[in-house]
């Protein structure tokens, strides 16, 4: 398997090249060359492999034979090393729970996946080609980067988040570790955070003096293994014998769109639902047929607050950038913060269900959908604990929460972060 760049501009490369560039160097985004089918022998004993026999199985593909099957098979049991579990929320609504991992949301699957590639790449060359993995964040990634790459030799980790825009879970997770993992707290949005990150991407003079990759979705490695959350909740779901449909809640579209591979790779998924806040660019898309990015809106649902959702040309290459087929494919849906918080507060007095305010999107948007489709399971993605929004979060709720000790111990550790305000700042640590 090769991967190109959306931009057309760019020589085919490897596995490894891809995630140790991240972006092309035109630009764009990297696409494998092509979607292998998985055979009808792989879904006939579907039921009766372990999370980890799917994960390689599907995976493998992707990653050729850049990395050994053994150490394969290591990094995906270090990946995979915690509960997945699709749970029964009420009639026809089932929920895949993706926060059991160290940082409380789904982001961990893909942040270890690419952390262990990228060690065992690093590690296979020699010092001189030491990567800095440099990453914005508006909540989740950061905590999962920097929790997924602690102590990975060869390694270093930036990472920038916005000032008193994430909770103080968040901070804390992105903010404590020390070691390879900086922190930098930037005077400004989520989209200064990202801005200072693109322009470090095209700036000439790291070309030669630090290799400097990205940990967001973009980079193929943090986004296909994201594919297995599909494969195992499919597995879960079988014995209802009913079709399958996907609620996501979504920012970037990465998680969204590792689903739509997994159907392309055979995974028998009726329809897809990506459920937004008030940053609401693919719906309004779906309904005009105009893509229009705008600048991002904070809301309580803060890993979604993308204006510009960088996975979409993905979304669109995998339909044959054909908006008809798109349609038939995926139902999209926004909500205010007002009502994702009543959804929230409904859930948990009716169903005794407690989520987070980005699965109560997904939730809303699931309903949304089954009003007027029936006969199918819908699946909503729950994408972080509810635990990681303190803040936001109905004071009803919160008394119904338990604050286990490990995030005690979490909230008591001591932040380490620099206040930086200009791109200059940022690049003068770089090139230290
Ligand atoms: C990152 C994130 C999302 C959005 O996922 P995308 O792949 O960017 O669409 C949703 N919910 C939570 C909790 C997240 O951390």
């Amino acid at each position: 398997m090769e991967y190109y760049s959306l931009n057309g501009r760019s020589p085919k490369v490897s596995f490894q090249e891809a995630v140790v560039r991240g972006l092309a160097p035109d630009k764009g985004l990297y696409f494998p060359s092509s979607i292998p089918k998985l055979p009808n022998s792989f879904f006939d004993k579907l039921p009766s492999l372990t999370n980890e026999e799917i994960a390689i199985e599907v995976i493998k593909p992707y990653v050729n034979i850049e990395i050994p099957d053994l150490e394969l098979e290591r990094i995906l049991h270090e990946t995979l090393d915690f509960d997945i579990p699709v749970v029964p929320v009420e009639q026809d609504v089932s929920c895949l729970e993706l926060y059991h991992g160290p940082t409380f949301a789904f982001k961990d699957v893909g942040a270890r996946f690419m952390a262990r590639c990228l060690g065992y790449f690093s590690q296979m060359e020699d010092e001189s080609e030491n990567v800095t993995v440099l990453v914005a964040t508006s909540g989740d990634t950061g905590g999962a980067v920097a929790h997924g790459f602690y102590k990975v030799p060869g390694v270093e980790v930036v990472i920038l988040y916005p000032k008193g825009k994430v909770s103080e879970v968040q901070e804390k997770q992105l903010t404590t570790l020390g070691e390879n993992i900086t922190a930098f707290e930037v005077e400004g949005t989520f989209d200064d955070c990202q801005a200072m990150v693109k322009r470090a991407f095209l700036d000439q003079d790291f070309q030669e003096k630090r290799k400097l990759t990205s940990a967001n979705s973009i980079n193929v490695a943090r986004w296909l293994p994201q594919m297995f959350y599909y494969f195992l909740a499919y597995k879960q779901l079988l014995p209802l014998q009913k079709p399958v449909v996907f609620s996501i809640p979504s920012g970037n579209y990465g998680n969204i769109c590792a689903g739509m591979m997994a159907q392309q790779m055979g995974l028998p998924i009726h329809h897809f639902v990506a459920g937004t806040n008030a940053n609401k660019v693919v719906p309004d898309f779906l309904s005009t047929g105009n893509y229009r990015p705008r600048p991002s809106i904070a809301t309580i649902s803060n890993a979604m607050d993308v204006g510009d959702p960088s996975n979409f040309v993905r979304i669109q290459k995998i339909y044959g950038d054909d908006f008809g087929r798109l349609k038939k494919a995926l139902s999209s849906f926004t909500y205010s913060d007002e009502k994702t918080r009543k959804a929230m507060l409904q859930l948990y007095k009716e169903q005794g269900y407690i989520t987070d305010p980005h699965g109560a999107v997904g939730y809303l948007a699931l309903k949304a959908y089954l009003k007027e489709n029936s006969e199918v399971q819908g699946v909503f993605l729950e994408t972080a604990h509810p635990i990681k929004f303190l803040n936001v979060l109905p004071q009803e709720i919160i008394d119904a929460l338990e604050i286990n000790s490990a995030v005690n111990e979490l909230l008591q550790k001591q932040k380490k972060a620099d206040k930086i305000s200009a791109y200059g700042e940022l690049k003068n640590y770089l090139l230290r």
